[in-house]
């Protein structure tokens, strides 16, 4: 019988701001497939496509007061500490050499990114160092190569990948695994219409993080050509 391995999950984004869909989704997946870490890991944005007046400084202070008190969720500050364009790949490369080749690394993510992946730096190379765990809407299939809209290599990639969660822990990389979830629905686009229009975000994510985005007046016009 297959041993099980130390098993690590990222689930990487711009968290512009952190709201309870992705809280709520990285705790459900940590629960729900065991991992035995669960790292939040914030996109490091080169100042040109940052948010106006919010840098990525101030998005990992705000994700790091959302989980005060939540040891289930990790912070990982790696991608804004390398600085420059974030690549999925280069963490990954970075982890590996950082872990080894016996612990199991998933990176998760939603269906909608994963019909872009053909479009990420080095894609190919993803799969050869980590699973790849995507959550999906009840009822959600794989497309097929020769489907609509759908880039053939990568659907043929992927396709031959596609595993189950048990693999998460008896294989350190390499599986496609499809995790059915409901979101919340909660976009930070919407987070950040509602502060640009002066309207209150309340409730959609952690009091602690509006206080943090009320005290710095972010995401509001007033600060938008200030940007530090
Ligand atoms: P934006 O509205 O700025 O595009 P976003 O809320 O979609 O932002 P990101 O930080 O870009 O958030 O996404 C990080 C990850 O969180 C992605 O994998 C995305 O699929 C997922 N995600 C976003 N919103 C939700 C939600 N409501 N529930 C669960 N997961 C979510």
């Amino acid at each position: 019988m297959a041993t099980k391995r130390h098993t690590i999950a990222l689930f990487g984004g711009t968290f512009d701001p952190v709201h309870f869909g992705h809280l709520r989704m990285a705790l459900e997946l940590r629960q729900a497939l065991g991992f035995d870490e669960m790292r939040l890991l914030p996109s490091h944005q080169p100042r040109h496509r940052q948010s106006p007046g919010v840098s990525s400084r101030q998005r990992s202070e705000m994700l790091a007061l959302a989980l005060q008190g939540c040891d289930e969720l990790l912070l990982d500050e790696r991608e804004l500490n390398r600085g420059g364009d974030t690549y999925t790949v280069d963490t990954l490369e970075e982890l590996r050499k950082e872990l080894g080749q016996e612990v199991s690394i998933s990176f998760c993510m939603g269906s909608d990114s994963l019909l872009t992946l053909h479009r990420w730096h080095r894609w190919q190379r993803l799969l050869e160092l980590a699973h790849l765990v995507v959550v999906t809407r009840p009822g959600w299939h794989l497309p097929k190569s020769g489907d609509a809209g759908s880039n053939p290599k990568l659907m043929d990639l992927l396709q031959s990948h596609q595993g189950t969660a048990t693999d998460l822990y008896e294989q350190a990389l390499g599986s496609l695994v499809l995790r059915e979830q409901t979101m919340l629905p909660i976009s930070a686009t919407e987070i950040r219409q509602l502060l640009n229009s002066g309207q209150s975000p309340r409730f959609l994510l952690p009091a602690t993080v509006l206080q943090y985005i009320e005290d710095h007046q972010l995401y509001t016009k007033a600060v938008a050509t200030g940007d530090q």
